[in-house]
């Protein structure tokens, strides 16, 4: 028999390997990226085509490379970052293994022209199946690396290639986390000639708002979370319980500046929002976490997404503990509004909240005045304890479980206010006893029946300033095709771009609402029921669209509210049908009978 084995030619060899690195368009941005950023980049512009397919070129001003270097960057297991393996504990950078441009050119056309700061003139290198062929070129300082025509030589591999959305969702996700975890650089990307996004240097916290929206990054929790002995430190934000998302690409961890996935560090980071995100939701998240350099090992995945972590419980523990810390922070902040030491049915009222009033078309102010009620100052509930429970159990249930309502009664035409308690409920006394009345339960369910009984309760007006919402290109073309939904409850929203939609008008209550986030949340109902008929659809969108703007309209539990403000509130419940109940199922208010008040304090027996 003759002999079988044949050595494979270099390039052969090199294309094969390449396939290690080199998956698809995304892998590709992510080595030139590290190896920008390696180089010191303070600017990064990059410019994609059919999601990286056919063309991809980026632009550094990092420190270039002179003119040996760029003959060497694209040999296999040239590097100039480290010279032996045991340098890796100690590594700053992102590359190290010197085969990320070995095996882009093995797979593509590649052409790099660079210039460092020494050098006169600027040198070109165009790599064609193995082939080098180089000019002497006219440049800046930095490199400017153009990718074409990727995997032309591997017809396996670029069968593989999904559809242009798909490879170009890897590609956004891939760029959001650069664009986080640098927010020194100032990033410019284009796809397809369209600017898709553009960060100035700026802060951790700004950049979140060049990505999402700024009103996204305002509602961001910091957190910090730090292990002294074993020298791990997290810190980040994610978002709060009323943002989510419904896939978790918007989750981003880092472990010593390197963005990875774990699936157990964001099992950790979801276990911290237990209880507390409908199930199918997912929050938003950038958390950068720090360990010893020796305890991580970054070389177990040929395109370094996953790190080995040596004390993986501890961080776990960490993250799930910071995350369930900040919201528990943020709600409690929510129910215990700071306790004001004037009698609060004395002071002026807060604009904010008289503005959310105003703006409610059931209590227009020409209603006022008209109810005959007798209110009575009280004394100020400050001198009540202090609301301390365990915040836990204060939040938002997912499914609302209907309290143990001992007696419920609507409200009689004539009442007494005796005061408001924590800001939150009101207090009516009647005959047969003190009535509590949840002052954000009730606007609630008064606004909802508004809304699904008076068609111009929800008239479009027009906003001064328009506000941009972002979603993805993929959302955007399920939902685009139903804004005609959103128009029928005041909101005018037109799609601008591949991946925003502009609000021009909202109906009037709806001026103080968080209205990018009420979008979003529409475009996920959306996307949850669009295998739905349209007329099904529809009905299902109305009901939902109109609970939830009752809920972002409605005054807050701990906005304080005039005399006559309760007084118009309660006037208003009392006409409004299913008034024992909010949209949610929580109960409006309850009466505690004279004849229990009375055997508490040993009146009666
Ligand atoms: P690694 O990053 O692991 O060293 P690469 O194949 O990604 O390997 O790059 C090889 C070498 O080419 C790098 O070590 C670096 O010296 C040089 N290089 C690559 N890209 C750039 C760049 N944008 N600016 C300056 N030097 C670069
Ligand atoms: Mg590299």
């Amino acid at each position: 028999m003759l002999p079988r084995i044949k050595r494979l030619s270099l390039h052969e060899a090199q294309k094969i390997a390449a396939g290690e690195v080199v998956e698809r368009p995304a892998s590709v941005i992510k080595e030139l990226l590290e190896n920008a950023l390696d180089a010191g980049a303070t600017t990064i512009e990059l410019s994609i085509h059919d999601a990286g397919k056919t063309k991809i070129r980026i632009i550094d001003n990092g420190c270039g490379m002179v003119p040996e270097d760029a003959r060497l960057c694209t040999q296999q297991y040239t590097t100039s970052k480290i010279t032996s393996v045991d340098q890796l504990p100690q590594l700053t950078t992102f590359g190290f293994r010197g085969e990320a441009l070995a095996s882009i050119a093995a797979v593509s056309r590649c052409t790099i022209t660079t210039k460092d700061a020494h050098s006169r003139e600027g040198i070109r290198i165009r790599c064609v199946a193995g082939e080098q062929h180089e000019e002497v070129v006219a440049a800046s300082q930095g490199t400017d690396i153009v990718i074409e025509e990727l995997f032309y030589n591997v017809p396996a591999r670029r069968k593989f290639l999904k559809k242009a959305e798909t490879e170009w969702r890897q590609i956004m996700t891939l760029l959001h986390a650069f664009c986080l975890n640098h927010p020194e650089v100032h990033f410019k990307i284009t796809h397809d000639d369209a600017l898709v996004l553009s960060c100035p240097a700026t802060t951790k916290i700004q950049r979140i708002a060049q990505l999402w929206d700024s009103a996204l990054a305002d509602s961001m929790l910091p957190l910090v979370r730090a292990h002294t002995t074993k020298n791990i430190a997290i810190q980040g934000f994610v978002s709060h319980h009323q943002v989510s998302t419904f896939d978790r690409s918007s989750i981003f961890l880092f472990v010593n500046n390197r963005w990875i996935k774990n699936q157990s560090l964001s099992r950790a980071l979801l276990k911290g929002y237990m209880n507390v995100l409908p199930p199918g939701r997912y929050p938003r998240a950038a958390l950068f976490i720090e360990v010893d350099p020796e305890t991580v090992d970054i070389n177990i995945h040929p395109r370094k997404e996953e790190v080995l972590l040596l004390h993986a419980h501890t961080v776990e523990q960490l993250i799930h503990d910071a995350v369930r810390d900040a919201l528990e922070k943020h709600l409690s902040k929510q129910l215990n509004q700071p306790v004001s030491i004037t009698r609060p049915y004395e002071t002026t009222q807060p604009t904010i909240v008289q503005d959310r009033l105003a703006h409610a078309p059931f209590l227009a102010e020409e209603s006022f005045g008209s109810y005959h009620h007798r209110a009575t100052v009280a004394p100020s509930a400050d001198v009540v304890q202090r609301f301390d429970g365990d915040t836990r159990t204060h939040m938002p249930p997912t499914n609302v479980q209907q309290l143990p309502v001992v007696e419920v009664q609507a409200l009689p035409q004539e009442f007494t206010i005796v005061g408001c308690y924590k800001k939150t409920y009101i207090l009516v006394e009647k005959d047969d006893g003190l009535c509590m009345i949840d002052q954000h339960a009730a606007h609630e369910r008064i606004l909802y029946e508004q809304f699904t009984t008076r068609f111009n309760a929800l008239e479009p007006n027009t906003l001064l300033f328009p506000v941009t919402v972002t979603i993805t290109a993929d959302e955007l073309a399920i939902v685009a095709p139903h804004s005609d939904l959103l128009a029928r409850h005041g909101i005018i929203a037109e799609p601008f771009g591949s991946n925003q939609l502009i609000v021009t008008a909202t109906p009037v209550c709806l001026v103080q609402a968080p209205i990018g986030e009420i979008i979003r949340t529409f475009v996920g109902w959306i996307l949850e029921d669009r295998l739905l008929g349209r007329q099904e659809l529809q009905a299902i969108t109305t009901k939902k669209m109109h609970a939830m703007m009752a809920c972002k309209a409605a005054v807050k539990a701990g906005d304080q509210l005039s005399m006559e403000h309760m007084a118009q509130l309660l006037r208003d419940l009392h006409t409004t049908p299913n008034n024992f109940t909010c949209p949610h199922g929580r109960p409006t208010c309850w009466l505690v009978h004279h004849s229990e008040i009375e055997k508490k304090f040993k009146r009666r027996s």
